[in-house]
């Protein structure tokens, strides 16, 4: 029998420190620590580590095409998802009580979803339920909360209509501040409230000038808002927009708010970089500044695995589900939040193959066939993509920074 011949995995990322060399896989996300001497050995495809180095995936049989390996996982996990959960967006208004600069929605239609709207969403929603047992519902906006009585109505017949063996939970997209106590404790009893999202831009001064709210002090009421639903024992994310002209402030709000929420272990504070027209992630300028911002969430203790933050993503962005929709108030269907203009269908069940089609095209970028952390990706953002940028959501370069970080610290 011809032995196989082995080569090095392509999504091995290699970084060194001294006499250290660490190689993590983006695929298996195996890591393991080699002295010079075993790395010169690893460097020759040494048939002594053939079978520990293939186990762990940082050496692949010669003929192995690792891209079409997850190009299959990815579409057989879009398929697998199609079948077991579904997800819904919702839009109970696109009013909002905030005036941030960024908003994309700025281009949406301002109005508020009605309880007839409602009421016809949950009939549709039920009637793609299928033999799906997970339904999840997101509540969107706008400020979402400016509209509560949608949400019960919706939540109250969802829980009403799904049989028993359906698990029914909800999330909300919301800046927080009209999160009242009793508030929060109706919608963990009566929305099977789950998780919350609430974004912060900066210091008080600049977070209060982009609200543009109409009372005072917005920032110390978003903090007592989200001690108060960390005390519910909801899951809070606490998202954090930058660009590349505001790091400093950004490190500086990350110090702020490990005073201020020393209970660290129940958030989830994550940096996220605003798309624009010239924005492209896997810049080197741009990967520098992720990787500060996330140092110094290591360092606050918001971040608590450096391995653990490298994630693989063998999935689509919710964009690419057939199952996942976004409904605006007036009915409409829509597949992302950065799109309003592309009406996939309505609550009548008309579609519009040729807006749906667009979001179903073989997206993935033919740049990914050759990126070693298409694992850790997933293709990136379909919408950036359909409109002719690469929309890469990593960078080989800020997990190198990562790894070498890892490495240094060790
Ligand atoms: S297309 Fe881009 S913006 Fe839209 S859901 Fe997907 S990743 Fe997000
Ligand atoms: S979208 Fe960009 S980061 Fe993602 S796999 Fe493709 S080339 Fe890599």
């Amino acid at each position: 029998m011809v032995k196989k011949k082995m080569k090095k995995s392509k999504y091995n990322i290699e970084v060194k420190h001294k006499d250290k060399n660490l190689i993590f896989n983006t695929k298996t996300r195996n890591c393991i620590i080699l002295d010079n001497d075993e790395w010169t050995r690893y460097e020759g495809i040494s048939a002594e580590y053939e079978k520990e180095l293939s186990d762990l995936g940082i050496y692949v049989n010669d003929f192995d095409d690792e891209y079409e390996e997850i190009v299959d996982i990815i579409n057989s996990n879009i398929a697998r998802d199609n079948e077991t959960i579904r997800s819904h967006t919702i839009y109970t208004t696109t009013y909002c009580n905030a005036h941030c600069h960024y908003c994309f929605e700025d281009s949406f239609v301002r109005e508020s979803m009605s309880l007839q709207t409602a009421n016809k969403i949950v009939d549709y929603i039920l009637g793609r339920q299928g033999n799906s047992k997970k339904l999840y519902v997101i509540w969107f906006g706008g400020e979402p909360l400016l509209n509560v009585n949608v949400i019960d109505v919706i939540a109250k017949k969802l829980k009403k209509s799904l049989p028993s063996d359906v698990e029914f939970r909800s999330s909300i997209y919301t800046n927080g501040v009209l999160f009242s106590d009793k508030l929060i404790e109706h919608a963990v009893a009566e929305w099977n409230l789950k998780a919350v999202q609430i974004t912060i831009d900066g210091l008080k001064t600049t977070y209060e000038n982009i609200k543009g709210y109409n009372f005072d002090n917005g920032f110390d009421l978003v903090i007592e808002r989200i001690r108060a639903i960390i005390k519910a024992g909801i899951r809070i994310q606490i998202r954090i927009n930058y660009d590349d002209n505001n790091v400093n402030e950004i490190l500086e709000l990350i110090d702020v708010l490990s005073d201020l929420l020393p209970q660290k272990k129940d958030v989830v504070v994550y940096a996220n970089k605003i798309f624009r027209s010239d924005t492209d992630n896997s810049k080197k300028s741009s990967a520098i500044n992720d990787f500060t911002i996330f140092k110094k969430l290591v360092e606050c203790g918001f971040c608590r695995d450096i391995l653990g933050s490298i994630k693989n993503n063998f999935n689509t962005c919710l964009a690419g589900s057939e199952y996942s929709k976004l409904y605006l108030p007036s009915g409409y269907i829509i597949k992302c939040d950065r799109d309003c203009k592309s009406i996939v269908g309505n609550l009548d069940g008309e579609t519009n193959q040729d807006e749906l089609s667009k979001w179903k095209v073989n997206r993935i970028n033919v740049m990914c066939r050759d990126c070693k952390v298409f694992p850790l990706c997933g293709g990136g953002c379909i919408y950036e993509f359909i409109n002719g940028k690469k929309g890469c959501m990593n960078s080989e370069e800020l997990v190198k920074m990562k790894l070498q970080y890892y490495l240094d610290t060790l």
